[in-house]
């Protein structure tokens, strides 16, 4: 438990001197002979003792109360007592003293790790762990993990990136720097002199007080100097004798004051890629072959994106300058193209009818057949099977109706009205305005029908008229 380097060759010095008293003294002599030890605290005498048991005693009892005040600390107690053994005849010493004095001031000593910034002490932690764990965490004040991460594994892995390699992510680090040394170094410390991680941290964010001098402008009074530096009135006073509190300070006169400065400053250089959206333009075609009203997207529009790396310095976190590395579009844009339409349908007839189909002929025209009227006429054999509107109109029906099939009525609000009939398919709907020619359906033999072929009917002002009269092929 005690450091024994000097007891041994003591030992050997006494039974040199036991030998030398064997030839002359007494058995009786002898005894009188006290064993005693000398007892140093960090190489300092404190006192002597006859039974280094008692030393023990007391040491013991404070590790004890030590290791179970702190139980997270491991206790070094050794270091600091150093018993040397000496035989004396005649032992006076006040073993009580000594004792007092060893209550007094041995305090247990727990293994810590003194972080030095630069050549100042900083703190002490208790393993080398947290020391570590201190220098990561100054670090990790100014980035986060995985940019921490990714560039160790970059350092140890030696991947020298180049400049402008970012693609999807935001930014990297190129290199960190500290303007200090940050070093730790074993040793022992009062467990109260032991802080967590966290603690040094924050000490480390709080930063230092140191003096500085400050040279006064015209405007300045003394509070105005205390305050600019965050102090109170008495300590800048205090600082710099000979001031006092009503003293005017003129323009150009240094000042003593106080400032907080950090431990050290953390150097961080970081690539950084900026993507700008560049907006796309829109155009508009108008077009006269589509209905007022009806618009299309013609061209999807697309942003484009200016793709910017920057290489940024930064001292504690702070930008302290920024520069273009490269710059290139990574998405070109592209408008967007709308067709509206523009052309106008008349709201009723022109009053002339169009032929209704694409080409074809009459098979069979309006009159008595098969003992009962066929009131419209029949177009067979056209080159194509378009079925056309006759005129502008509003479809009034549009649907299955009978031995007609699928028909349509075009309602041409000017007292006209116009059927089509045994369509194949319909390609309009009731309500739907229509433009004179535009396609409504298409030729078929639905309904009462012998063959491909349109019936067309029309109607002036309710009462059946002959097809004849305002068409011709
Ligand atoms: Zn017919």
């Amino acid at each position: 438990m005690f450091s024994s380097k000097i007891k041994g060759s003591f030992l050997l010095v006494i039974s040199v001197i036991l030998l030398l008293a064997g030839n002359r003294a007494t058995a009786a002599e002898i005894v009188n002979i006290t064993s005693i030890q000398h007892v140093y605290m960090d190489e300092e005498f404190i006192g002597s003792v006859t039974d280094e048991k008692e030393i023990e005693k007391v040491v013991s009892e404070k590790v004890s109360k030590a290791e179970s005040d702190y139980p997270e600390y491991t206790f070094d107690e050794e270091a600091q007592i150093t018993l040397v053994q000496e035989n004396v005849f005649n032992a006076e010493i006040d073993e009580k003293k000594t004792m007092e004095e060893l209550e007094d001031q041995f305090t247990v000593r727990a293994t810590a790790y003194e972080i030095n910034i630069g050549n100042q002490v900083v703190s002490y932690v208790p393993s080398k762990k947290d020391a570590k764990e201190v220098l990561r965490k100054i670090t990790l004040l100014y980035m986060d993990e995985e940019e921490l991460a990714e560039y160790e594994s970059n350092q140890e892995a030696g991947v020298l990136e180049q400049p402008g390699s970012l693609k999807e992510k935001e930014s990297k680090i190129l290199s960190i720097e500290y303007t200090m040394p940050i070093t730790w170094k074993k040793t022992t410390v009062k467990p109260d002199k032991l802080m967590t991680v966290n603690e040094v941290i924050s000490l480390i964010k709080k930063g230092k007080k140191e003096e500085v001098t400050y040279e006064a402008t015209e405007e300045d009074d003394l509070e105005m100097v205390a305050d600019r530096y965050d102090m109170k009135l008495e300590q800048l006073i205090k600082l710099n004798p000979g001031l006092e509190e009503d003293y005017r300070i003129g323009e150009g006169q240094k000042v003593q004051v106080t400032e907080t400065v950090p431990y050290v400053d953390v150097l961080v250089e970081r690539e950084v890629l900026k993507q700008t959206k560049i907006p796309f333009e829109r155009e508009v075609i108008k077009d006269k072959n589509l209905l007022k009203g009806e618009s299309f997207l013609e061209q999807e529009g697309r942003e484009g994106v200016q793709a910017s790396t920057y290489k940024v310095a930064e001292t504690n976190g702070k930008k302290t300058s920024e520069t273009i590395v490269k710059k290139e579009m990574t998405q070109h844009k592209q408008k967007e193209i709308i067709r509206k339409g523009t052309k106008v349908i008349p709201s009723e007839g022109s009053g002339t009818f169009a032929w209704p189909a694409d080409g074809g002929y009459i098979s069979s025209k309006q009159g008595q057949r098969w003992g009962k009227l066929h009131k419209g006429i029949d177009i067979a054999r056209p080159t194509s099977r378009t079925i056309k509107a006759a005129d502008h109109g509003i479809v009034e029906f549009a649907g299955s109706s009978g031995g007609y099939g699928n028909k349509v009525t075009i309602n041409h609000k000017n007292g006209y009205k116009t059927n089509y009939a045994h369509l194949e398919s319909i390609g309009i709907e009731a309500g739907q305005k229509i433009e004179k020619g535009m396609k409504i359906g298409s030729m078929g033999s639905t309904g009462n029908s012998t063959g491909i072929h349109l019936h067309f009917e029309v109607y002036k002002n309710g009462v059946l008229a002959n097809p004849l009269d305002y068409i011709s092929q």
